[in-house]
């Protein structure tokens, strides 16, 4: 299955979509559609295909509540019709009422793909005046520079805290030979996905190519782990019951400690050492809680079973439906106050991260994520930044443009008379993505009509090329002239232009 490999600074195509469903947990972008208020062309047209829990994104945009968008440009050549995508996906959550981030991943492109400063300035700068040109607010949303943020650069000291090699290694292939910028880029990538939630923890949508998706995991990982290791801590101020005091005097009786691994015995000791205890010491992993249950059980004694405290910090899953379990309808102390829960798995979620904040933690929402597909490339292939026939680039010569369009593969037939008989392939052609994914813009019926008209035999790829040739040249015409007249929102807006 390597053709699904996901590797963020591979160069493979992803082949095959329906894998990324099955093998790495990517739902279904149609499933969620109908929940999302005015949909962008590109998610009712299927370019964006895919998301990681976008739900809470699409509620916070219907309901008016806070939610965020951030996505990160690796200023590594020119900004293409690839990268538009990009773009509209940050524009659109903005103007649906997200907070909206844009950054240079500078430090990344240095560190992991040897890019001078020189070089990435005059990108970083090609990359942002595009994003301005097709709509950004820079009032309205933040654009800044990994290199300069300190506060990115802090939290990605903290979280790394929080990572270790064994994992990096597990999900980039790092190895002996990996230098330590280029891990130092990967926290702070972490703390880019983040950022947007420093001020406080909000529905945050990270628009990617699928490529991108092991970041997503780890952020949500991390963002996870961190909250978890806080939560404890608050339910560590739970009174002890006495059938916990007995159990801790059953085991003190009964068992040798010797039988029991460190971690083991700390999860005895709990009970004891609870209040005041700081949380490493609480935080047990859940087997090693079951497997010290099973013991107590062989001894002839009936342990107390788990409580919120025994959190798994990697087993997220585990540890919610323990929390739910342990607060379900009862009457806890907490925190020096009295609470009635009775909460499903969003309520538990909310609260687990009020305490975190509570507690000076950050209570990061897991990201969700949203996956476009990759452009096929205009000479078949993929679209890649350093094959400049492949790709049209937004600082393209319009004439250029026009001329990338007329030389570009088709999924036509041999002759017009087969082509009559039989119909397009509009599913296989380059041009008709430029139609689906741009050129066609907000019109569904347009994008259709070539469609049908293609794959009904009534389209023959010359004209059909020739009408996609024009509308490209047109637009990075219109584009170009945008770009010119945004340089001033750029020079005005806060974000430092040379490293
Ligand atoms: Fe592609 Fe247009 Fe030819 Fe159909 S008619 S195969 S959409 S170029």
């Amino acid at each position: 299955a390597d053709d699904v490999a996901l590797d963020p600074w591979g160069s493979s195509a992803v082949s095959d979509y329906r894998k990324l469903f099955e093998e790495f947990g990517i739902e279904e972008f149609d499933e969620v559609l109908e929940e999302v208020p005015n949909p962008h062309y590109l998610m009712r047209r299927g370019v964006i295909f895919g998301h990681r829990d976008y739900r809470p994104v699409a509620e916070a945009l219907r309901e008016g509540e806070d939610a965020a968008v951030l996505s990160g440009f690796m200023p590594t050549g020119d900004p293409h019709i690839g990268h538009k995508l990009v773009f509209d996906e940050i524009i659109w959550h903005q103007q649906q009422g997200a907070d909206a981030y844009g950054l240079i991943a500078d430090l990344e492109a240095n560190s992991a793909r040897g890019m001078s400063w020189d070089e990435i300035d005059e990108h970083a700068r090609d990359y942002l005046l595009s994003l301005l040109a097709l709509g950004f607010d820079p009032d309205e949303g933040t654009l800044y520079r990994q290199s300069t943020n300190r506060e990115v650069q802090d939290l990605a000291f903290d979280i790394g805290a929080d990572a270790n090699f064994s994992e990096f290694q597990a999900i980039y292939g790092f190895d002996g030979e990996t230098d330590v910028s280029h891990m130092q880029s990967v926290v702070t990538q972490m703390a880019d996905i983040l950022y947007p939630q420093l001020e406080g923890p909000k529905p945050t949508v990270i628009p990617v190519g699928p490529d991108q998706d092991p970041h997503v995991r780890l952020a949500r990982d991390l963002a996870e782990r961190t909250r978890f290791f806080k939560v404890s801590k608050a339910y560590a101020s739970f009174e002890l019951e006495d059938a916990e005091r007995d159990l801790v005097a059953d085991f003190h009786e009964k068992l040798d400690p010797a039988e029991f691994d460190d971690d083991q015995l700390r999860c005895v000791h709990v009970a004891e050492a609870i209040e005041g205890t700081p949380l490493e010491e609480l935080s047990v992993p859940a087997d090693t809680l079951s497997s010290v249950l099973t013991k107590l059980e062989e001894a002839g004694m009936e342990p107390v079973r788990p409580r919120t405290r025994f959190f798994d910090r990697r087993a997220t899953d585990e540890a919610f439906d323990a929390l739910i379990d342990a607060i379900d309808g009862e009457k806890r102390v907490y925190e020096n106050h009295v609470d009635a829960f009775e909460i499903d798995r969003a309520e538990a979620e909310e609260l687990a991260r009020e305490v975190e904040v509570d507690n000076g933690g950050y209570g990061f929402r897991p990201p969700s994520s949203i996956y476009h597909r990759f452009m096929t490339g205009l000479t078949g292939g993929k679209m890649s930044s350093s094959v400049p026939a492949s790709h049209i680039s937004l600082l393209d010569d319009p004439e250029t443009g026009y001329d990338k369009v007329k030389s570009a593969t088709t999924g036509g037939r041999e002759t017009a008379e087969e082509q009559r008989e039989k119909g397009g392939k509009a599913d296989e052609c380059p041009v008709y993505e430029l139609y689906a994914y741009l050129l066609a813009g907000d019109d569904d019926e347009f994008a259709k009509r070539v469609y049908d008209e293609c794959v009904g035999g009534e389209r023959l790829c010359g004209d059909c090329k020739e009408q996609a040739a024009q509308l490209m040249r047109e637009f990075l015409e219109e584009h170009q002239e945008k770009r010119a007249e945004v340089e001033e929102l750029l020079e005005a807006a806060d974000i430092e232009l040379e490293s």
